[in-house]
């Protein structure tokens, strides 16, 4: 029999990636299951962007009152498929309870130090591991075309300052100084100089390739059926026989909560359905990542290809592609940007972000475990807390204190 490997990771998203290289970094063996190729989940067509400035969770006070009147319109950003789906009804709820100030403020806190830590590490692990993944640091825009939602926006740089983000505020000519592809009635906004970019698919293939070649296993094609208790962690059994590990951690994205059931754990996740369309960069392109704010969508142009991005579906795990989704991407752009998108589309793509209840990461010891690790529930920031997240299960595994206090993403907070 193969002898079992130090730890065994569970999902090759971009998550399940950083764990493992900073675990084969401090010596571990490690290996990862996958249903797919690494990347191929969430990880893959979202917009790629680094973003310590998205640090304010999305359950906020109005966001109820908000969300029941987008509910009546399927086209809306955000968007609640009516169900009777007692796992929905159950995140929304739970949701719903978490739109107060006091849980907004910690929720705040807690990303902020999990995006700012993982921020610098991104840019090191680019740089020292030589990623081709078109790394930019060349900050991000939140851009308004109204004046009413950019002064209902107050609470945003306000919310940000607290936390240490630098924001600058911009009327209209400076943005378009800045990036003269929005369009002359675009108003104003901020520009947030700390954030950065890269392309999603490139980092998680240029790390998996790294991976491997630290020694790293990587079995695809291995779907996970179920995890049955094996003392203080779990094995999984899937088409090809039973897998183990000293220690095994969770990283199967907003699948996580559908295998743990079996072994009593609930993961309060449900998958929050985002699209994109990406096309070659149009003659005009944006030069820098762009939120449209009152449309919600996003802008990341790279050097070699061009998406739009967004939406928040929750519809349970609908594995369908909306076309109607799609177009909207491009009518909304279209009303900021000279030139929304290039003439030849190169994929049009859905995710599922795994959502938390509080919209913060769950990370740590799975309750009743001492060697089952969650890491998991990143939603729309995945890809900025990656590296972080990494470090923190790395940390957490060798039994050392994490650089930052791991309490907040407690999965312990749920119990
Ligand atoms: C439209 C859109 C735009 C986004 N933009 C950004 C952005 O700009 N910046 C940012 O930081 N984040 C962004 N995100 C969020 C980000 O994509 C996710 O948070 C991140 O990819 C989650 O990574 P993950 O590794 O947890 O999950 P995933 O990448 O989904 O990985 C989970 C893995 O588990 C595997 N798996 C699942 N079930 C099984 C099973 N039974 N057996 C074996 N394997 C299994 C899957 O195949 C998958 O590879 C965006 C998301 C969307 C949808």
């Amino acid at each position: 029999m193969e002898r079992e490997p130090d730890v065994l990771i569970l999902g090759a998203g971009v998550i399940g990636l950083c764990c493992a290289y900073y675990l084969l970094q401090s010596g571990h063996s490690v290996t990862l299951l996958d249903q797919g190729a690494p990347g191929s989940g969430s990880s893959h067509g979202n917009c790629g962007t680094i973003t310590p400035s998205h640090a304010p969770p999305l359950a906020k006070p109005g966001m109820v009152g908000q969300a029941l009147k987008w509910m009546l319109d399927p086209a809306a950003p955000f968007y609640v498929k009516p169900s009777l789906d007692p796992a929905l009804l159950s995140w929304l709820l739970g949701f719903a309870s978490r739109c107060a100030w006091p849980a907004f403020e910690r929720g705040l806190r807690a990303k902020a130090a999990l995006l700012k830590t993982s921020r610098g590490a991104i840019e090191s692990l680019c740089r020292d591991e030589r990623l081709d993944c078109e790394f930019a640091a060349r900050g991000h825009l939140t851009v308004f075309k109204s004046q009413q939602a950019l002064d209902a926006f107050a609470w945003w740089p306000k919310a940000l300052a607290e936390v240490g983000t630098v924001v600058e505020a911009l009327d209209g000519q400076a943005l378009r100084q800045r990036e003269p592809a929005l369009r002359d009635d675009v108003i104003g906004g901020f520009d947030t100089p700390g954030d950065a970019q890269f392309r999603p698919d490139r980092f998680v293939s240029e790390l998996a390739r790294r991976v491997v070649e630290m020694g790293g296993g990587i079995e695809t094609g291995f779907e996970i059926a179920a995890l049955k208790r094996n003392g203080e962690t779990v094995r999984v059994h899937g088409p090809r026989g039973a897998r183990g590990g000293r220690h095994v951690v969770l990283a199967l994205g907003a699948w996580s909560p559908l295998l743990s059931r079996s072994i009593g754990l609930r993961i309060p996740v449900q998958p929050g359905k985002g699209y994109s369309i990406t096309t070659e960069p149009p003659a005009r392109a944006a030069r820098v990542p762009i939120v449209c704010r009152e449309k919600s969508i996003a802008i990341t142009p790279w050097r070699s290809t061009y998406r739009i991005g967004s939406t928040m579906e929750f519809a349970g795990y609908d594995a369908s592609l909306n076309r109607r989704r799609i177009e909207q991407l491009v009518a909304s752009a279209s009303e900021y940007l000279v030139e929304p998108i290039g003439s030849t589309r190169l994929e049009e793509w859905y995710g599922w972000r795994p959502m938390s209840v509080d919209d913060v990461p769950i990370i740590g010891a799975a309750p009743g475990f001492r060697r089952l690790w969650l890491a998991t529930g990143h939603g729309m920031l995945g890809m900025s807390m990656s590296a972080g997240t990494g470090q923190m299960i790395e940390a957490m595994v060798t039994r050392r204190a994490p650089e930052i206090d791991p309490t907040p993403y407690s999965p312990g907070r749920f119990v």
